[in-house]
C-alpha cells in the first residue's frame, strides 16, 4: 500500500476536524429543537390556567327580573328545597310564537291537575321573545324540567318565534346575561351550563340540539362575558 504524504495526512486531519464540529453543530441544533418543542407542548397548560375563571373578581349585574311566583302546588311548584346550585339548564318552550307570560300561565294551570307525572312541569325563568325574563320560581326551591338534575340546577325556558327553535336576538342577549349572572353568583363551571338534551337526550332545546356549533358559540359567549366583568373589576 502507497503511503500517505504529509499534505494528504494534514487534509485528512482537516476533513476529520471538520466533520467532527459538524457534528458538534447539529447536536446542538437537534438540542435547541428538542427545548422548544418541549416548550411549545407545555403552553396549553399555562394557557388553561390562565383561561380558568376567578369567580371572586366577577360580579355581574343582576338582569331585570319580573317576579311572577307560581301559587305552590304539587305539579309546578312543590316548594322543595333546591339544596345546592350546581348548574343551569336551557330549554326552549316548544311552542313556537308564545310569549313568557303565556308559558308561565300555563305553568300556573298546572296546579288544577290532578298529582301525576304527566302534569309536572314548569321552570324558574322563562325569557320572553322581546328578551324580557319572568321568574316563576324562587332560586332556592326547585323547578320541573330537567329531570334527574331538578335537584341540583336552575332551569331556563326560552320562547322561539317558529319551529326551528331558534331564539330571537333580544332572547339570547338575555339569556347571556342570565346565565352568565347565575354562574358568577353560584360559581358554576362553564362545563354545567348545560342543554336539556345533556340530560335526558330529548330534542331540548331544538336549535342547540341541532346546531352543536351555535351551543359551543353560546357558552363561549358566556366565557367571553364573564372575562369581561371579571377584567372591569
Ligand atoms: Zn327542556
Amino acid at each position: 500500500m502507497k503511503k500517505l504524504t504529509r499534505a494528504k495526512k494534514r487534509k485528512i486531519k482537516r476533513v476529520l476536524i471538520i466533520a467532527g464540529a459538524a457534528s458538534a453543530v447539529s447536536l446542538l441544533v437537534i438540542l435547541i429543537f428538542i427545548l422548544v418543542i418541549q416548550r411549545i407542548s407545555s403552553k396549553p397548560s399555562e394557557q388553561a390556567k390562565e383561561d380558568e375563571l376567578d369567580y371572586t373578581l366577577i360580579k355581574v349585574g343582576k338582569p331585570v327580573i319580573s317576579e311572577k311566583f307560581l301559587t305552590k302546588n304539587v305539579n309546578s311548584r312543590p316548594g322543595t328545597p333546591l339544596e345546592s346550585v350546581r348548574g343551569v339548564v336551557v330549554h326552549y318552550t316548544a311552542n313556537p310564537g308564545t310569549d313568557a307570560k303565556a308559558n308561565r300561565n300555563y305553568f300556573e294551570s298546572r296546579k288544577d291537575c290532578p298529582d301525576e307525572g304527566q302534569y309536572k312541569v314548569s321552570s324558574h325563568f322563562i325569557i320572553g321573545l322581546d328578551g324580557s325574563i319572568i321568574q316563576c320560581i324562587p332560586e332556592n326551591e326547585i323547578a320541573y324540567a330537567s329531570n334527574k338534575r331538578n335537584s341540583d340546577t336552575i332551569s331556563i325556558e326560552c320562547c322561539h318565534p317558529d319551529d326551528s327553535g331558534k331564539f330571537t336576538g333580544k332572547t339570547y342577549h338575555s339569556l347571556v346575561h342570565l346565565v352568565s349572572y347565575l354562574c358568577a353568583k353560584y360559581e358554576i363551571p362553564i362545563e354545567q351550563v348545560i342543554r336539556h338534551y345533556d340530560v335526558t337526550q330529548k330534542e331540548c332545546p331544538r336549535y342547540f340540539v341541532k346546531h352543536p356549533e351555535s351551543w359551543r358559540k353560546f357558552r363561549e359567549d358566556i366565557t367571553i362575558y364573564l372575562k369581561k366583568k371579571a377584567s372591569e373589576k
